[in-house]
């Protein structure tokens, strides 16, 4: 039995061949698999579980009937922190909070999305405690589907100031801040995303490891955790 991490595949509608990869993915890589762990930004944007958008639909769809055969958990991104219990009960998956601490055949090992981690931005800093506030999600949920909408595409418009929604300006994480969340929770093993910066950093100092997820573009990135090992791996994406 395996499990299995992703994170960053930002499904969109202008973007069918990343959704296609996702379903090849979940029929070709799931038949052993114990659970599927998604580590946030799996969607573009996520306006509310009320969408009846049709990849929302689908997506859903699919992950509900993943999880009659598998244990599937979802972490709230940067871009679709909107996840709620609806979501949950629509597709059969558990929300995580970020971060949360999991034993992963033994190792203790901390998940997380990793935007938390980019402290140097202090503008996305700002921004992510504001959309964070339940009072400011709640303002938001309250409105109609449409008006989200459109406030969804102007964000899309915005976020050309706003670097951390821009894949190609999204900082790096902030050293300390790693090591402070890796003293915190006592453990010596971290996997994320967010930073599109797929890699394996041994942390000499810490006697640590960090594992950055890749995002779905060109390629497609996943890491396969079992007994024995743990390996990041990685293919290309049909265009
Ligand atoms: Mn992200």
């Amino acid at each position: 039995m395996s499990t299995l991490f992703i994170s960053d595949l930002h499904l969109d509608s202008s973007r069918p061949q990343v959704t296609q990869a996702f379903y090849r993915f979940l029929d070709e890589r799931t038949d052993n698999t114990e659970a599927l762990y998604i580590l946030g930004d799996f969607f573009e944007a996520w306006i509310g579980d009320d969408d009846d958008a049709e990849l929302c639909l689908e997506v859903k769809a699919r992950l509900k009937s993943l999880s009659q055969q598998t244990q599937v958990y979802i972490m709230h991104g940067n871009r679709d922190f909107l996840y709620g219990p609806k979501f949950c009960q629509d597709t059969g998956a558990t929300l995580l909070n970020d971060p949360c601490l999991i034993d992963l055949y033994g190792i203790p090992t901390l998940l997380m999305h990793g935007d938390s981690l980019c402290t140097d931005d202090q503008e996305y800093m700002a921004f992510r405690q504001q959309a964070r506030s339940p009072q400011w999600q709640q303002q938001l949920l309250s409105q109609p589907l449409i008006a989200r909408r459109a406030l969804a595409a102007q964000l899309r418009q915005q976020s050309k100031s706003m670097s951390a929604l821009k894949a190609e300006d999204i900082m790096d994480v902030n050293a300390s801040e790693v090591a402070s969340q890796l003293n915190t929770h006592n453990c010596h093993r971290l996997i994320h995303g967010h930073t599109h910066r797929p890699a394996r950093h041994k942390l000499a100092e810490l006697n640590a490891e960090r594992i950055v997820l890749g995002d779905w573009h060109d390629k497609a990135w996943c890491i396969e955790a079992t007994e024995q090992d743990l390996k990041l791996q990685h293919w290309q994406i049909a265009p």
